[in-house]
């Protein structure tokens, strides 16, 4: 059997555009791993109609959605291979092989905690990296910011607006310009430029950081820089054209190099953005290849 489209990732980018194909009547594959970075957290802010449910409710009210149309299929699997002959794209998972007209790549992105001890017990808990998305929940608190580029102040900014106090941590790095340094030391924001060796707390709330020099600085929740890159090892194959950034090429629709080979969401940006912002581009995206699908039926002999 030949797909109209594959889609390799069922988070919010990838089940919406399955949503717009099934609604399309398009036979359509979801392949998915089940593995999406906000598993670590319990609540999803700012989705309208879905504000503060858990990521896993989210992921299977969408699936749910999906459902209804039997032109969609949704398997668990993980794709490693892509190639593509005479028009078609040959799909490889880990379980089997499957052949599709479009791809759809919406395979979010990967991510790294900085090496600070504990930080796995406390992160999606009591220490994020959007203000955005977890701000609210942690108002009126003591907050760290602990990050060592430039974009400190920025969140420090932003930061502001939710915190009763914030620390800036700047993870042994000396970034902060002279002017930086006066505002902060004009608005009493204290600044720690040792290494933050680890995490103190318990039951998921951080209660300190512990600093290279010994120092423990008490802390109610933080924010902080996480690292994020494309897993994309299963394009090998494929010779898809990259920005410096390490993005995909992509035209204005979301489509590669590769003539039906599209991408969306996180995996489009290659940064972090929120889950409304993921399902609006994957439907949007669908809707494009789909038209791809009809310009050519339509004009076909
Ligand atoms: C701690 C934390 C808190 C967050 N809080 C919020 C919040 O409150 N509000 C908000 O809007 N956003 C929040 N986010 C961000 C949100 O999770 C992302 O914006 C959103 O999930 C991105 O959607 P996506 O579909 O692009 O990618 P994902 O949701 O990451 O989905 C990608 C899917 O592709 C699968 N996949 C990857 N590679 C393969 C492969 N080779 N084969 C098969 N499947 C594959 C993965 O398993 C995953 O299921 C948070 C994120 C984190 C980490």
């Amino acid at each position: 059997m030949v797909y109209e489209a594959i889609i390799i990732g069922g988070g919010p980018a990838g089940l919406s555009a399955a949503l717009n194909f099934g609604r399309g009547m398009r036979h359509t594959l979801v392949i998915d791993d089940h593995n999406p970075r906000n598993q670590v957290t319990d609540e999803s802010h700012g989705y309208l109609t879905q504000d503060s449910i858990s990521p896993s409710l989210f992921r299977q009210r969408a699936a749910n959605d999906v459902k209804k149309y039997d032109a969609v299929e949704q398997i668990h699997d993980r794709v490693i291979d892509i190639m593509k002959q005479d028009q078609l794209f040959y799909v490889t998972t880990q379980n089997s092989s499957y052949t599709a007209q479009q791809v759809l790549i919406a395979t979010g992105l990967r991510e790294s905690l900085p090496t600070i001890d504990n930080i796995e017990n406390f992160y999606g808990k009591s220490v994020f990296y959007c203000p955005w998305c977890d701000g609210y929940e942690m108002r009126n608190k003591t907050l760290a910011i602990i990050n060592p580029t430039q974009a400190i102040m920025h969140l420090a900014k932003i930061v502001t607006n939710f915190a009763k106090e914030i620390i800036l941590f700047t993870d042994g790095t000396d970034i902060l310009d002279q002017a930086d340094k006066q505002l902060l030391k004009k608005k009493q924001i204290s600044i720690y430029y040792q290494k933050v060796l680890g995490m103190k707390g318990q039951h998921g709330e951080v209660t300190a950081l512990q600093l290279d020099n010994g120092i423990e600085i008490p802390i109610e929740g933080a924010f902080t820089y996480v690292h994020w890159d494309t897993d994309f090892g299963f394009l090998q194959s494929l010779q898809v054209e990259r920005e410096e950034s390490g993005k995909l090429k992509v035209d204005s629709l979301g489509q590669t190099n590769i003539p039906g080979l599209f991408v969306a969401g996180e995996s489009k940006e290659n940064f972090a953005g929120q889950l409304i912002d993921a399902a609006a581009n994957g439907g949007m995206t669908a809707k494009m290849m789909m038209m791809q699908q009809f310009e050519k039926e339509f004009t076909s002999d």
